[in-house]
């Protein structure tokens, strides 16, 4: 025999009406369990409420001792309630206290009670604390009472989301939703922001959760998953993802969810118990998230990120919601948490407000990563579940100097990190009295400092930073940037900023370096096995004169009359080197023509990026006029290690004996022939690193503006002669990856040079 006497859809609309009581929170938690009781014909039905120190208090009783309020408590994975919180899952037992996870509280009265029916109090798969529901006899509880119980700790959880049970924390402790979190990510942009959350897609909140109509319900259900199906049938069917690859495989996973029969019944059963259709989703999303959380399978992990995409995306098509970022008005210290975003949307926030930015993903050489650095904004990826775990207007710390986010600090950190803020301040400020000191060795050896750009807001560090110039202007930034392709004079224009800001200082601009993962969303992508070693850079260029060809024009006219150095990407055959050439020869006899004026002085160049040029260095060095070594690239084509593949990106060492030995054959070949050679990739950046490069013999570095003040600092507290003299016979000699760099470190701490 059934013992339910009402259905859950009754109980809910007395929740409704228990929620709209102007009474306090005790009272309102009082009368709920007072309800859930006579709904479920239980003779306890009692809330634990889950606290930051990671113990679940008893927070209100129908049927135990009332004194035992506020005082029982059970730490997680302690007795049934505390294995609930633990696993997440419900428990429904006729015989609790045969259980061996039983843990007897006598101030509670339960030993009267066998059966034990209790679920986990979740929002967005995180458990805030556990509801019960008791009974003397030995029974099992019905499924569909277990999920009336479910729906109604839904209920509850929006409560202690709002806030409403902070009224009655006890003094001293607080709720785990305020609890602080640590996350060890990656760190992708240096510096350190104290802020708030500003969650780049911002969580629809579901406020109407309970509905009358459970047939109108469904029917809106079933008319926004049809629409969802369509939207997702004419993106797969779009010219855009005609073919095959990653975003198209997200697509068709998201599509097989939303014809998942097993996802689309459970929400029909939440919402026949009551709750409207986006409620159905939240919760039905809730339980899955809860689950997967626990898997420790990545497949199964990155498939959570699917479906939670694909629940939001049903949500909002239920609110008639619009999907997008959000464009209101930001707190003054925002720090942007998302799964990952693109470098567009980051520069639509405006500097001017953003602390910081926390990813999901994010790789250390993704676009939004080298535009954060370009901005200066600190920046922290990888940090796995963050967007659900944190709610907007949270206070954060991304600290992108070792990858740590701090959610919800707690006070100690946040002292420790002002302070760490005031120490950053410091050192910045001696740096930049170092800016207009020459960048000269302690014995008398010019390294010459250059700064990497590719943004009009990098511009102002060019005279600021006291560079000597630009060694790397990556103009294909202007393009991703854009929303369309930048016409010929736009290019021009941009150029010409470019030049009057450097008034005066070299700037070497390299022709883009577009396609492989440099998508621009106005240019159809083309799907490839290894975007990386595919269609890309000059490659493309040289198929698509074109292209090349205006940009090239748009810097012969920017640079009328003035100094010009051109420098062409992944160049992999000098041969290519010539055909760029040719097509520039072309452009200045053309504009020549038409009497137009060109650049006073023109240099051309390469980027050494590509191994397969180190076996051809006479050859280039004989046609170039200057060279840059792209070592983020020569490095991952070298080591056939993925640069934006996080598992493997830090695999092997860039100070590794195989590594400099390959650095220093192509600095000395150029030495060889007089050629000028710079090295531009991130290593530059890096004080430990450019004192080996210094000793390399490399005379010329290009890096981001914020790391000129550190090398700059190592360069004029470094005895280069004595380093040489040691470092580079410890390259012929065998020896494990780590021993240079380790020698590098005691070097500098033995003599006094600034790391
Ligand atoms: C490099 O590959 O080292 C480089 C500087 O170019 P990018 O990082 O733009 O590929
Ligand atoms: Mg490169």
């Amino acid at each position: 025999m059934r013992s339910t006497l009402a259905g859950p859809r009754v109980l809910l609309r007395r929740l409704r009406e228990v929620m709209a009581e102007p009474i306090n929170a005790q009272e309102r938690l009082d009368k709920i369990v007072v309800l859930i009781a006579a709904n479920v014909v239980a003779e306890v039905c009692s809330v634990y409420i889950l606290r930051a120190d990671g113990v679940l208090e008893l927070y209100a009783t129908e049927g135990l001792n009332r004194d035992a309020v506020h005082k029982t408590s059970l730490k997680v994975g302690e007795g049934l309630v505390g294995l609930i919180a633990a696993d997440a899952r419900p428990l429904n037992l006729p015989n609790a206290q045969a259980h061996p996870a039983f843990a007897y509280r006598p101030e509670t009265g339960e030993e009267a009670y066998n059966s034990f029916l209790g679920v986990p109090i979740l929002r967005a798969g995180r458990t805030l604390g556990v509801l019960v529901v008791q009974n003397q006899s030995h029974r099992t509880y019905f499924e569909d009472e277990v999920e009336a119980l479910q729906t109604t700790a839904m209920v509850i959880a929006e409560m202690v989301a709002a806030g409403e049970l902070e009224a009655i924390v006890q003094q001293g402790t607080k709720l785990d939703l305020s609890r602080p979190m640590h996350f060890q990510g990656v760190a992708l942009s240096d510096g350190v922001g104290l802020g708030h959350v500003v969650l780049h897609e911002p969580r629809v909140v579901v406020t109407n959760l309970i509905a009358e109509d459970a047939a109108a319900e469904l029917e809106r259900l079933e008319r926004s998953i049809n629409r969802l199906r369509i939207s997702l049938d004419d993106l797969l069917n779009s010219g855009d993802f005609a073919q095959h690859g990653e975003h198209r495989e997200v697509l068709e996973a998201y599509r097989m969810f939303a014809h998942d029969r097993g996802w689309i019944r459970k929400i029909e059963e939440a919402i026949n118990n009551g709750l409207t259709a986006e409620a159905a989703v939240e919760k039905v999303q809730s339980d899955t998230r809860a689950r997967m959380m626990r898997q420790t399978d990545p497949y199964l992990r990155e498939r959570l990120h699917d479906l939670d995409d694909l629940a939001h995306r049903l949500i909002r098509e239920l609110m008639g919601r619009q999907h997008g970022p959000v464009s209101e008005s930001l707190p003054q210290d925002a720090v942007i948490v998302a799964r990952n975003m693109g470098a567009a949307e980051l520069l639509d926030y405006g500097r001017d407000r953003i602390r910081a930015i926390a990813l999901e993903e994010g790789g250390p050489t993704s676009h939004v990563t080298i535009v954060a650095r370009a901005l200066g904004i600190a920046a922290v990826g990888l940090a796995e579940n963050l967007v659900s775990l944190a709610e907007s207007g949270d206070a954060v710390i991304v600290d992108g100097e070792s990858g740590q986010i701090h959610l919800r600090p707690a006070s100690d950190i946040e002292n420790a990190y002002a302070e760490k803020v005031r120490f950053r301040a410091r050192r910045q400020a001696q740096y930049r009295r170092l800016r207009n000191k020459p960048s000269i060795t302690r014995d008398g050896v010019e390294v010459s400092l250059q700064l990497n750009a590719g943004l009009l807001v990098d511009l102002p560090a060019v005279s600021e930073s006291g560079a000597s110039g630009v060694g790397l202007f990556r103009t294909e930034l202007q393009f991703m940037v854009a929303s369309a392709f930048p016409r010929m004079s736009e290019q021009k224009d941009y150029y010409r900023q470019v030049l009057d800001a450097a008034g005066g200082r070299p700037v070497t601009f390299r022709t883009l370096d577009i396609g492989g993962d440099k998508v621009l969303p106005y240019l159809r992508a083309i799907q490839e096995e290894n975007p990386a070693m595919g269609w890309r850079a000059i490659r493309f260029g040289l198929d698509r004169p074109g292209i090349l060809r205006t940009q090239i024009r748009a810097l012969l006219h920017a640079a009328a009359g003035r100094d010009l150095k051109i420098m062409f990407p992944m160049v992999t055959d000098v041969s290519e080197f010539h055909q760029a050439k040719a097509v520039l020869e072309r452009e200045i006899k053309h504009l020549r023509r038409h009497g137009h004026q060109v650049p006073e002085r023109m240099q051309l160049g390469v980027m050494i990026e590509v191994p397969s040029l180190l076996y051809q260095l006479d050859e280039l060095f004989q046609a170039v006029d200057f060279a840059s070594v792209g070592s983020n690239d020569l490095f991952q084509f070298f080591s056939a290690v993925d640069r934006g593949n996080t598992r493997v990106a830090g695999r092997f060492d860039t100070m590794s004996p195989a590594f400099l030995r390959a650095l220093k054959h192509i600095v000395d070949k150029a030495d060889s022939y007089r050629t000028p050679v710079t090295l531009c990739g991130e290593i530059a950046g890096r004080p430990l690193e450019a004192m080996a490069l210094a000793a390399l013999g490399y005379r010329s570095l290009s890096m981001s503006a914020s790391a000129l003040g550190p090398v700059k600092a190592m360069v004029r507290s470094l005895d280069l002669a004595r380093l040489s003299a040691r470092f580079l016979p410890r390259l012929d000699q065998p020896g494990g990856t780590g021993q240079l760099r380790e020698f590098l470190r005691g070097f500098a701490q033995d003599n006094d040079t600034a790391l």
